[in-house]
């Protein structure tokens, strides 16, 4: 495990995964009966901008200080709830920090709610403890994802949100590992909602992944992708995309108008682009195309 994400909080991935969530959050908290956040990734709850790793890279440059600049005068409610989120953290910690997934889980969250937040490293693990343990109702888990999600679902809640946000190592290629997790989890909790954080760097690659996921043929799968390059760019990080199962109702109209005023606000690329759309099962209908699928 090599990944760490003080090096890239704060990026342009992480605005748009960030300001997602939080769009999530919200319409969880339209009703009053608890839900349950579950975070298979964590990280570590929060980031030092000022410190060195993220100095090192300066990406929270392509992400969080392109938002903080922008006209805000037709920002949609989920950009300025991002931005008073980060503004929150600010007047609780000295320094320049960044909320990752589970501050804002943590800070979206009523008396009622619950979080189980997972982090397989251990220096994460131990500092996502420090900065979060302090909430009751809050747990925290050093455990590896793959096999801990399955273990913790259906919730007692019976309704909520789980947050799967690997760091691609093992996962390259087709990410065919989190198709898998994702087909387990659903076949215990079909009702849950799932958001499932992935990077754009090969094309090809993006189109197996939702050939895998049309495969699983789980109802309502919502792709969503805002690309700062070109998609089939070589040179690293093209786009951040996510998957949303079982979406909240008119959730991709909500997105499309996101990425409307976000997308130029992220990228001055002129192929900067987004997509959302919906994965349906229809196109494998025959097996036939379903072995080619696995074979690849
Ligand atoms: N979700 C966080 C956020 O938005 O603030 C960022 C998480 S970061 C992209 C991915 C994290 O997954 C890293 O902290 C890494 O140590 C952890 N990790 C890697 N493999 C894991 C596994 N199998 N199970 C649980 N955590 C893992």
């Amino acid at each position: 495990m090599n990944y760490r994400h003080h090096f890239h909080a704060g990026n342009f991935a992480d605005v748009v995964k960030h300001v997602l969530l939080l769009g999530l959050f919200e319409s969880l908290a339209r009703k009053d009966t608890p839900y349950c956040y579950i975070d298979t990734h964590a990280g570590c709850g929060l980031y030092d901008l000022g410190a060195g790793a993220a100095q090192k890279t300066l990406e929270f440059k392509s992400g969080l200080s392109r938002v903080k600049e922008a006209d805000k005068a037709q920002a949609p409610a989920w950009v300025t709830r991002y931005l008073e989120s980060v503004a929150a953290l600010g007047r609780e910690r000295e320094g320049f920090w960044y909320p990752g997934s589970p501050w804002l889980a943590l800070h979206s969250m009523r008396p009622q709610d619950r979080a189980q937040l997972m982090e397989l490293h251990p220096d994460d693990a131990g500092t996502l403890k420090k900065f979060m343990s302090r909430n009751s109702n809050v747990s925290i888990h050093m455990r590896d994802a793959y096999e801990g999600l399955t273990a913790l679902i259906p919730p007692k809640e019976k309704r909520g949100l789980v947050l799967i946000d690997p760091p691609y190592e093992e996962e390259r290629d087709d990410y065919a590992p989190v198709v898998e997790l994702l087909a387990r989890a659903h076949a215990k909790w079909p009702t849950g909602m799932y958001a499932i954080w992935f990077p754009i760097k090969d094309h090809h690659a993006i189109t197996r992944f939702y050939r895998r996921l049309r495969n699983t043929f789980i109802p309502k799968i919502l792709a969503t992708e805002l690309c700062v390059l070109p998609p089939d760019n070589q040179l690293g990080l093209n786009g951040t995309g996510m998957i949303l199962v079982n979406p909240p109702w008119h959730f991709d109209n909500e997105v499309r108008k996101l990425f409307t005023w976000l997308t130029p606000v992220l990228s001055d690329h002129k192929q900067a682009c987004w997509k959302v759309e919906w994965l349906n099962t229809e196109n494998v209908s025959n097996p036939a195309d379903k072995k080619k699928d696995d074979n690849e």
